[in-house]
This record gives structure tokens, C-alpha cells and sequence, in this order.
């Protein structure tokens, strides 16, 4: 499933066919997809509006639009908001060449095609008018500066729960998912049903680095492409999966201690770790 670093890749491709550009209309193949309104009125909404920038909130890819209107900037034409979840892709394509397999949305550009394509049709292309407020639940971005090792160490200090579901957890810290998670609670020698209020001064800012380290990486690398669903918006792989130390890894032996990684499950998630250097908490918290 794609996380920061897989969406920050595909906006990076995308942007530049994109902003400047006028959406000329919309082609629906999926209606779920649009996320509760109808063809008309996503259609509506978004056609005749120029692409005014895009950015990344967490996973999502943001799109804002802005319509003609009285004066020279025009008005405010609402945003769309992509969740690629499962399988989501974006595409650039051509006018007048054929759509490609699996795509939901396409938006038809004054110069090219944006094409959502999704397998298996969990992602998300929203036109929305309130932006800000759909997004206001996600947690800070882990490479902002609002990320500080302050702020995580006083973060976790505050909860109780598992460190596994409270770094999944969008609204706490935004953009991570199970793979990165589990790599770096492995760098960071936590285990996974670690407390977060149990987790010292050092261990958390320790955290802090990997976190930044591994998703820098990952995003220099265009991602991670282990499960056949992911490829950049150029149709590339990413590399990231080469440098997986616990993801994917159970029965092999860790890379820093020798031992067979294992895998478990927390909160639902398929969990990879190292036993000896990711040592289990002593006493286990009653919830989470
Ligand atoms: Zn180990």
C-alpha cells in the first residue's frame, strides 16, 4: 500500500503535466471512486478550473482549482483530493490514445490526460470545497519541521498505546503505514507493543532519526514496490524494498544480531521485528 514516500514520488512525476494546466472535463468509469457525490457534480465541479498547485498532505495528493471568474485570479474552484490506498496510480497520458486498463477517473487537460487507475478500486479522487477541513484530522508530517524530537518524546509520553497502532495512527503523525513503521520501530530497537509512554528520552529521539532517515531514503529511492501494485507514474519500480532490514523478512536472519526475524500480528497488521534487538516490553499496558 502506497505511504509517504510512494505518494511524495508520484506527485513529484505528476506536477509539472499538471499545474498550469485547465481541466476540460472528466470521464468517470468508477463511480465509488469519487468518494459519495455524482459524475454531474464532480464533473461540474471540476471542469473549466486551472490547476493552481499540487501538493502532499500525509498520503494524500492535493490538487487546488481555481475557476475564472471577476478579476484576473479568478475564484476559488474547491480542491481534489487523491487517496491512492490499495492500488491507486496516476498516469499522464496523451489525448485521443486509449485509456488504460483499470482506470476509474480520467480528467481530460488542455494539453494531456491525468488518468487515476485502480485495480482494486479503494483509492479515492475527491472534489471537495473544503479542503482544509477534510484534512484537518491528520497528525503533523514527519518531514516537517513541526516534527522535532521534542515533540515526539512529549507525544508519546502523553499516550499508552502500542507504539505499532499509534504510528499507523494519521491523525497522530501523518504518512506512515505498515512497511515503514515496522522498519523504523526496528531501527529504532522498540518492539512494537512497546507502551509509548514507556519509551525513554533517547529512545524517542532515536525514532525521530529513523523516521526521517528512512523515509528520506525511500523517497530517494521512489519507493518501495514489493507487492506488484506500485510503480511510479513512469511505470518504474521503486528501490526501496532492497533496503528492507524486518518488512517481508520473517525466517531470515537480522541483519545487525543474527537471529530469525519474525513475524507477528499487532492491531490487525501483518509485524516484523527482531526479538533480541527489538526486545518485548516487560509489562504489558491492559489497553491501547
Ligand atoms: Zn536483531
Amino acid at each position: 500500500m502506497p505511504e509517504l514516500p510512494e505518494v511524495e514520488t508520484t506527485l513529484r512525476l505528476v506536477r509539472s503535466g499538471l499545474v498550469g494546466r485547465t481541466i476540460r472535463g472528466a470521464q468517470v468509469e468508477w463511480v465509488r471512486t469519487l468518494g459519495g457525490i455524482g459524475t454531474d457534480e464532480f464533473a461540474q465541479g471540476v471542469t473549466g478550473a486551472t490547476i493552481e498547485s499540487a501538493t502532499r498532505r500525509a498520503k494524500y495528493i492535493r490538487l487546488d482549482l481555481k475557476q475564472p471568474g471577476k478579476g484576473s485570479r479568478g475564484q476559488d474552484g474547491g480542491s481534489i483530493l487523491i487517496h491512492l490506498r490499495m492500488s491507486g496510480r496516476l498516469l499522464l497520458g496523451r489525448q485521443g490514445t486509449q485509456a488504460p486498463r483499470w482506470r476509474r477517473v480520467s480528467l481530460e487537460l488542455d494539453r494531456g490526460m491525468l488518468h487515476f487507475v485502480d485495480v482494486r478500486k479503494f483509492g479515492r479522487f475527491v472534489w471537495t470545497t473544503t479542503p482544509d477541513a477534510d484534512l484537518a484530522h491528520l497528525g503533523p508530517e514527519p518531514l516537517s519541521d513541526a516534527f522535532t524530537p521534542s515533540w515526539l518524546y512529549e507525544a508519546l509520553r502523553q499516550r499508552k498505546r502500542h507504539m505499532k497502532p499509534l504510528l499507523l495512527d494519521q491523525a497522530f503523525l501523518a504518512g506512515l503505514g505498515n512497511i515503514y513503521v515496522d522498519e523504523a520501530l526496528h531501527q529504532a530497537g522498540l518492539h512494537p507493543l512497546t507502551a509509548a509512554c514507556r519509551v525513554s528520552k533517547a529512545r524517542a529521539q532515536r525514532l525521530h532519526g529513523v523516521i526521517r532517515e528512512i523515509l528520506e531514503q525511500a523517497i530517494e529511492r521512489e519507493g518501495s514496490s514489493f507487492d506488484g501494485f506500485y510503480v511510479t507514474p513512469e511505470g518504474n519500480p521503486g528501490a526501496y524494498q532492497h533496503q528492507f532490514q524486518v518488512y517481508g523478512r520473517q525466517g531470515q536472519p537480522c541483519g545487525t544480531c543474527g537471529r530469525a526475524l519474525i513475524k507477528i500480528l499487532v492491531a490487525q497488521r501483518g509485524t516484523h521485528l527482531c526479538t533480541r534487538c527489538q526486545p518485548a516490553p516487560r509489562k504489558l499496558p491492559s489497553n491501547r
